[in-house]
């Protein structure tokens, strides 16, 4: 009576949040999140308590066959809406499709060689592996796609880790004593249940966390990015600086403030698309060619910034050198009409400065030295305040001096 009691209250749990879940990713763009999988796990998993209910005792039945292909179908489903949830593209019906054909052949086969206790003895073996698997994938997780939510991970792979284990105790409990050891009212049925009742209160609130996590997380991002380049925008420089600086001993930072030369023409000429896809592979460039840790951001239509850190004047002027020269041989395709187009930069490199609050001077510093680049015949690297001019032909040995 007791176990009857808690799995209608577990079916009550897994159905509503079933509804939870749908509502809110209906509120989601995109993959959802995954969140629409979720929604049919539970009402996977729910349909096939409301089977085990309604079938009582361990028989051999078409809804028996049902109920354990359900019982497994859930947790992949679940799998499948995590894999979407990290933006891994998967297909959902498909998958159960294929699972279930297989699942219900194997039943058959097994009940037709072995019996009722091999065929249970299979389920919780079978789910037993599956849990098992999903301990692995999120502990690759942690280390690869979703080092993010290392906290969030850990958690959920405990819980999976109970539930694995009770799978694999009521698989040693069939072999050992038949069917007997899974009367409902058994204390190690109990446990089951008492586990599985937690898990659906304690598993849906925590999904709703990690969505939560993600949309705050994006929205941040993308008040710090620029949409076009997914560079930094100034305010996600200025919050990128402050991180840096926050950490004891950080060393000095250079600014590179980098122009494009000639845009103007490139839009009359090829229009304003071949010029928003210079930009785009501008900043590819960019991004290849810093040092992993150093700052690159996009401020204004073709301007861009790298912010080198844990480095000298000579190691930025390097870099300076490096950017204008890949910038220069690097012939950019436009996609709507086919022509290879060239263009040069113009770089204009501030003096270090030791806090974020330094950011603004330094653009300014850097700002002027690109306008004395420009004047001066533009490709070239300008250092603000110091006397000494770097022209593009310079080669990098004169840069060091
Ligand atoms: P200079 O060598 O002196 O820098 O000459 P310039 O022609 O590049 O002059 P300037 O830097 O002032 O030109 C910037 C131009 O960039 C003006 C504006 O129409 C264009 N622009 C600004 N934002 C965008 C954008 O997002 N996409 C495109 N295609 N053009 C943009
Ligand atoms: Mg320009
Ligand atoms: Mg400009």
């Amino acid at each position: 009576m007791v176990a009857t009691t808690l799995v209608a209250m577990l079916c009550a749990h897994l159905l509503c949040f079933s509804g939870m879940f749908l509502l809110i990713s209906r509120r989601l763009p995109g993959n959802r999140m995954g969140m629409d999988y979720f929604a049919v796990g539970n009402l996977l998993l729910a349909s096939a308590y409301i089977l085990q209910l309604v079938e009582g005792g361990q028989t051999w039945s078409t809804m028996s066959v049902v109920n354990h292909t359900l019982t497994l179908a859930a947790p992949i489903a679940y799998w499948l809406g995590a894999m979407r949830f990290f933006g891994r593209q998967v297909r959902l019906w498909r998958s159960l499709i294929v699972f279930s054909a297989i699942y219900v052949t194997a039943q058959l086969l097994v009940q037709w060689n072995a019996g009722s206790t091999a065929r249970y003895a299979m389920l919780a073996a079978v789910a037993t592996m599956l849990f098992f698997a999903m301990i692995v994938t999120v502990i690759y997780g942690v280390r690869t796609f979703a080092k993010d939510l290392h906290g969030e991970m850990i958690f959920f792979a405990l819980l999976i880790a109970g539930i694995c284990v009770l799978n694999a105790l009521k698989f040693l409990k069939i072999v050992d004593g038949g069917l007997d050891a899974l009367h409902m009212d058994s204390r190690f049925q109990m446990i089951f249940y008492i586990y599985m009742s937690s898990l659906a209160t304690i598993l849906p609130p925590s999904i709703v966390w990690l969505v939560l996590r993600r949309l705050t997380d994006n929205l941040r991002n993308m008040a710090a990015r620029d949409p076009m380049t997914d560079l930094l925008n100034r305010r996600g420089l200025m919050e990128a600086l402050q991180l840096y600086f926050n950490a004891r001993n950080a060393a000095p930072a250079y600014l590179l403030l980098m122009d494009v030369d000639h845009f103007k023409r490139i839009n009359d000429t090829y229009g304003h698309q071949a010029g928003d896809e210079v930009i785009r592979q501008i900043a590819d460039l960019l991004r290849a060619t810093v040092r992993r840790g150093d700052l690159t951001g996009r401020i204004g239509g073709e301007e861009f910034v790298a912010i080198c850190l844990e480095t000298d004047r000579e190691g930025v002027m390097l870099l300076a050198e490096r950017l204008r020269a890949s910038v220069e041989s690097h012939a950019i395709r436009d996609s709507g009409s086919g022509h290879l187009l060239r263009c040069t930069v113009t770089i204009g490199v501030s003096p270090h400065f030791c806090g974020a609050h330094g950011l603004e001077d330094a653009l300014r510093h850097a700002d002027s030295a690109l306008y004395r680049g420009k004047a001066a015949g533009r490709n070239r690297i300008e250092l603000a305040s110091v006397s000494n001019r770097i022209a593009a032909e310079n080669t990098e040995s004169a840069l060091v001096n």
